[in-house]
């Protein structure tokens, strides 16, 4: 016979919720899972290409967007991306680190799926899954909640229903009416780490340049990040400008993007030395970066002439040009294109520890559901795990 009484129900059977549901029933809460799609753990399905970049190495603070930049600390202090690498080891998911401290699956991202599913076994979790929740309301012992014809009590509720991006797969607002309904405050929520689109001008000078790629180091605000810049037909993606995104949402007035595709010192100093060449400037530049985009440069900006025809000047600030790229996005691609969502449940109504609502005791809010946001590399995959668990552990030390 299905259970009607919970210590806790999570709505959101996604990273965040799987990881709580597993570590709180683990030490023995009756845990119920709610998701409303039909397939389990998509998002972590389609991640890193399919092969989920579970975590990074490097984890730290300073990795994620908040407006309370400190909420993040403690979680993240107390489930650490070694934790987590004990887990996936645990289960003897082969992984490897691709670059800057990322690590994936050498296999395919269902395994970590699977690994948490095995986990809220362990924990003996319920599920009703695919279905909707209809309503909550506080009760004098906790919560009531109707999935479909059912009623269901729960001591703890914890809603970890994600962010906007990808809405084909089950991502809702549900979390943030939700939040609002028990009177918490909403940072706005932003697609980020996402393309942007360039303005009319500029998407008609570089358009045509789809598929090239540049080694720049770009920066917005207090944003900086030295890796790949991809130009599409509708303006900028790779990681570099991904990274960006997220800052260019935050700015103020939507401030511009700098971008230097010439961050190479040593190669900087050889196109200098240059100064004098009879060479045409784009042949020049064409050492350094690729010769699509160096033509499409030079023609725009009527560069069209040997080096040495070049004013000291004008030869100073043509390459200063190609190290302060300032681009003015006309917008980002949006949440089907993004990967998470910016903003979100304000973290100055919860506690750091608990992830649960100061003024609403037993009410949680954990993932990316919450108004932290991570750089691109798994971070985002290690503040779900690392949120997930500090509810789960708080779930659980609350029945005692
Ligand atoms: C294409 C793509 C690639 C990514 N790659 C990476 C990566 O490699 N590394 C990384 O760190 N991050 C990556 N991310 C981000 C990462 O997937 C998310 O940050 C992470 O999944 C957030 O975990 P979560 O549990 O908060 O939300 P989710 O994993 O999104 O889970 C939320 C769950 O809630 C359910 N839900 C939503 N609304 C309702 C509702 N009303 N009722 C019931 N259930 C509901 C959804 O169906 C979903 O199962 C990627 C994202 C995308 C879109």
């Amino acid at each position: 016979m299905k259970n009607h009484s919970f210590d806790a129900i999570i709505v959101g059977a996604g990273a965040a919720g799987m990881m709580c549901a597993a570590i709180a029933g683990q030490r023995g809460a009756r845990v119920l899972l709610i998701d409303h799609y039909h397939k389990l753990g998509e998002k972590i399905r389609i991640s890193g290409g399919g092969r989920c970049n579970f975590t990074n190495i490097n984890t730290k603070p300073e990795h994620f967007l908040s407006e309370n930049p400190h909420y993040c600390r403690s979680a993240l202090a107390r489930y650490t991306p070694t934790d987590f690498i004990k887990l996936v080891e645990s289960h003897r998911i082969a992984y490897h680190e691709k670059t800057l401290g990322q690590l994936f699956c050498d296999d395919s991202a269902t395994q970590i799926i699977q690994m948490l599913k095995t986990e809220c076994d362990r924990g003996h979790v319920e599920w009703r899954m695919p279905a909707s929740v209809t309503s909550i309301a506080k009760s004098a012992a906790g919560f009531d909640v109707s999935v479909g014809d059912e009623a269901l009590q729960t001591r703890s509720l914890v809603v970890a229903t994600g962010g906007l991006a990808v809405s084909k797969i089950g991502a809702t607002p549900w979390g943030y009416q939700l939040a609002e309904q028990f009177g918490l405050a909403i940072v706005p929520p932003k697609p980020a780490l996402v393309p942007l689109a360039f303005e009319p001008d500029a998407l008609a000078t570089f358009g045509d340049l789809s598929g090239v790629s540049l080694d720049a180091q770009v920066s917005c605000g207090n944003g900086e990040f030295r890796e790949a810049v991809l130009l599409t037909h509708r303006g900028l993606s790779g990681p570099a400008i991904l990274q960006i995104s997220s800052y260019w949402q935050t700015g103020s007035a939507k401030a511009p993007i700098h971008v230097n595709v010439l961050p190479d010192a040593a190669r900087l100093a050889d196109l200098q030395a240059k100064r004098q060449s009879k060479v045409q400037f784009h042949n020049l530049l064409a050492e350094s970066l690729p010769r699509r985009f160096a033509e499409s440069w030079c023609n725009a900006f009527d560069l069209n002439k040997p080096a040495n025809q070049f004013t000291d000047a004008d030869f100073a600030a043509a390459l200063g040009a190609l190290q302060d790229w300032q681009i003015k996005p006309s917008g980002t691609l949006g949440y089907n294109k993004a990967e998470v969502t910016l903003g979100g449940v304000d973290t100055r109504g919860l506690s750091s520890k608990t992830m649960g609502v100061t003024a609403i005791p037993n009410l949680y809010f954990i993932g990316e559901v919450v108004d932290v946001t991570g750089h691109l590399g798994g971070f985002n995959f290690q503040w779900a795990w690392a949120s997930g668990h500090a509810a789960g552990v708080a779930i659980a030390e609350s029945r005692q």
